[in-house]
């Protein structure tokens, strides 16, 4: 159920232990062939497609589109939050619930950028809190969940989740065709392994001239369905977890 449709007494009325989901994501450049909205626009009918699933088992707010994209910022059009900022920003969200009395809270984020500043808010307001045992706080990002979407469409290359690349192009393709470019005119942008097993820090000029990582080139409406309906799957599972979580021990 979307939070956006409630009463505060139809809030007021629900059970505590209801997983509670704040989808989170941005809004920057995505290569010269796709809109600046494109993660918003993907995380928005992730959880369209999770939301229909699961019905009044998880209570959904609206989507945080102002994410920490401080990465783009060389490309006009980007509005990003101070990371700083951004950890701060969900750790309000998170504590006007755990203020209403609700304990387990679920951020879906669908923008690379936010996963570390995400990761952050959840271990800093489980600090605040550090007396409660019955708080569960998740960060989890959707493509990171264990979904393998080549198993089912052998035609889809991408492994892991580029940026404008073949997986988010596709599932733009399947929602919005109008919005997606000409795809002949990108090319391939490597992944690279920056520095594994390091991590760099590292800004979208450093990889990619056009503002894009991975070949789009590939992409088809046929593949977004596919990748959509791996990602709901995987998210669709994790809430199951959440809801059914005895309360207090370390994995439920
Ligand atoms: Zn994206």
């Amino acid at each position: 159920m979307f939070l956006t449709n409630l009463t505060w007494p139809a809030v007021a009325s629900l059970n505590r232990d209801i997983p509670v989901v704040f989808p989170v994501a941005a809004l920057e450049q995505h290569g010269r062939h796709m809109p600046v909205f494109t993660d918003s626009l993907l995380t928005d009918e992730l959880i369209r497609r999770v939301e229909s699933r699961v019905g009044d088992r998880v209570l959904f707010a609206p989507l945080t589109w102002l994410g920490n994209s401080h990465h783009h910022m060389d490309f006009p059009g980007t509005l990003s939050a101070e990371p700083r900022v951004y950890i701060d920003l969900l750790n309000g969200l998170l504590e006007n619930f755990i203020a209403h009395g609700f304990k387990r809270l679920v951020i879906i984020n669908g923008h690379g950028g936010n996963d570390v500043p995400g990761r952050q808010s959840v271990f800093e307001t489980r600090q605040k809190h550090r007396d409660r045992k019955d708080l569960l706080l998740l960060f989890a990002t959707y493509w990171n969940l264990g979904a393998e979407p080549w198993k089912r469409d052998p035609t889809i290359q991408q492994r892991v989740m580029g940026h404008a690349c073949e997986w988010e192009t596709s599932m733009v393709l399947r929602i919005r065709p109008e919005l997606v470019g000409d795809l002949t005119k990108t090319v391939d942008v490597p992944f690279g392994n920056a520095f594994d097993p390091a991590v760099r820090g590292w800004t979208m000029p450093d990889r990619s001239e056009p503002g894009h990582v991975g070949d789009p080139r590939g992409a088809t409406a046929e593949k977004g369905e596919v990748l959509f309906s791996c990602f709901a799957d995987e998210v669709v599972k994790l809430l199951a977890r959440v809801g059914a979580w005895d309360g207090k021990s370390w994995e439920g």
